[in-house]
């Protein structure tokens, strides 16, 4: 009963978190920021808890495939989902850039890059590969780096089903800690509204107010407008169809089990931290099968983000046309592998894609300074594509467990 009542309470404390926010950031900037605090101990309790999270997840669930040996099979659908729905987004993106022309006669100034990108020049294809076998597993951990860490949970997963009987002990174990962390999950989330509230004052208030904000969307009006169409036909069409037509769920059913994941993917802008709220959500609320959910969303949360690909792809060929240059199908075509590559190699953190496109500037011979013309309000735009990356990873999920087990969790009728 009790608990009942605080779960109705909920949503109403997060539309309170995030009215709250932009009314104290937009007021009083200084206030805003000062309450920043709130949202990044939210922040850090998220991304203290998404390592271990990671790491005893996966291996749970690479134990539980591997002694029913479907770990192959499941691992082909993921990688499969992956890759179809990333070109798609990334055709949107194309198509959409080519047909408006956001930077066709811009004169819009270069602002100056951060030294993060520029120390990413040398990015390459090799890059990205290596970056899957780390030398040293604490230093990865040490710098939030989830693909290694994911790496190394597959094979110890896979070696503990190797051992059959013996590992039953270990998976006791792990299945236990699992349970306390998910505990310390539902303990973070009660803070959401207080979290959103922080983070979301404190971006506007960084930005001089709400007036500021939103100046700063309509001086790239037209390139803004360009990514948000893109990410709203990836994110409400797309994503949704595919779910409805080959999971048979009701996108509307499952995308609501998800709120709160979705609000906080929004809010921190990184998919990673995001992870605790979208395995709660898919998994216990969503009952998307734990031996699914478990491998497929933190494998997504780091490699599969549609939103990323789309922007990759929008903010290149507007840079391009920014410069004057009109690509041809040649460069296109690069544009698309390329990006869909540096959304692979982005991380779940903020602002990663920004990092990555260096990798799609660079192949088609664009100088890297051009990313001082989207730099402005590449935080906002940040936003909205994790949203978009999260769902993808949830949509995934549902999808990919549909056609591992062959039922399904969340009907179209909304039977559960
Ligand atoms: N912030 C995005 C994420 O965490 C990555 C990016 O596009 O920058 O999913």
């Amino acid at each position: 009963m009790k608990g009942n009542t605080a779960k109705s309470f909920f949503p109403i404390g997060i539309v309170a978190g995030i009215l709250l926010g932009v009314v104290i950031g937009s007021i009083h900037p200084e206030t805003g920021i000062r309450i920043g605090i709130l949202g990044r101990l939210f922040l850090n309790a998220l991304k203290m808890i998404a390592l271990p999270l990671i790491v005893i997840s996966i291996t749970l669930s690479v134990l539980s495939l591997g002694h029913t040996k479907t770990l192959g099979s499941l691992t082909v659908k993921t990688l499969t989902y992956y890759l179809i729905t990333t070109s798609i987004a990334v055709l949107i993106g194309i198509i959409l850039v080519t047909v408006i022309e956001p930077g066709k006669g811009g004169k819009t100034q270069i602002k100056d890059i951060p030294q993060a990108i520029f120390e990413k020049r040398e990015i390459g294809i090799s890059d990205v590969i290596l970056s899957f076998i780390p030398s040293n597993i604490v230093e990865a951990a040490l710098g939030f780096q989830i693909l290694p860490l994911i790496f190394v949970s597959i094979l110890f997963g896979t070696a503990l089903a190797t051992l059959g009987k013996e590992s039953a002990i270990i998976t006791q174990i792990l299945e236990v800690l699992n349970k306390a962390l998910m505990k310390i999950v539902e303990w973070i989330i009660l803070f959401t509204p207080i979290g959103i509230l922080g983070l979301i004052s404190e971006r506007i208030g960084l930005e001089g107010g709400g007036d500021a904000v939103l100046k700063l969307a309509l001086s790239l009006g037209k390139y803004v407008g360009t990514v948000l169409l893109g990410l709203a036909i990836h994110g409400f069409i797309v994503l949704p169809v595919i779910l409805l037509l080959v999971a048979r769920y009701n996108p509307v059913l499952y995308a609501s089990k998800l709120g709160k994941a979705l609000i906080t993917a929004f809010v921190t802008a990184s998919s990673s931290a995001t992870l605790p709220l979208t395995m709660k959500g898919a998994i216990e609320e969503a009952h998307v099968s734990p031996e699914v959910g478990r491998f497929v969303l933190p494998l997504g949360a780091t490699i599969n983000m549609d939103g990323t690909a789309l922007y990759e792809a929008v903010a290149v060929i507007f840079i391009a046309q920014s410069y004057g240059i009109q690509f041809g199908i040649v460069e296109l075509i690069i544009v698309f592998f390329t990006s869909t590559l540096a959304a692979i190699g982005a991380a779940g953190i903020p602002e990663a894609g920004l990092v990555t496109m260096v990798l799609v500037l660079e192949a088609v011979g664009l100088p890297t300074e051009g990313i001082g013309l989207i730099l402005t309000v590449d935080w906002l735009l940040d936003r909205f594509r994790t949203v978009v990356n999260v769902w993808g990873d949830c949509v995934g999920a549902a999808i990919i467990d549909r056609k591992h087990k062959g039922t399904t969790c969340l009907q179209i009728t909304g039977e559960e």
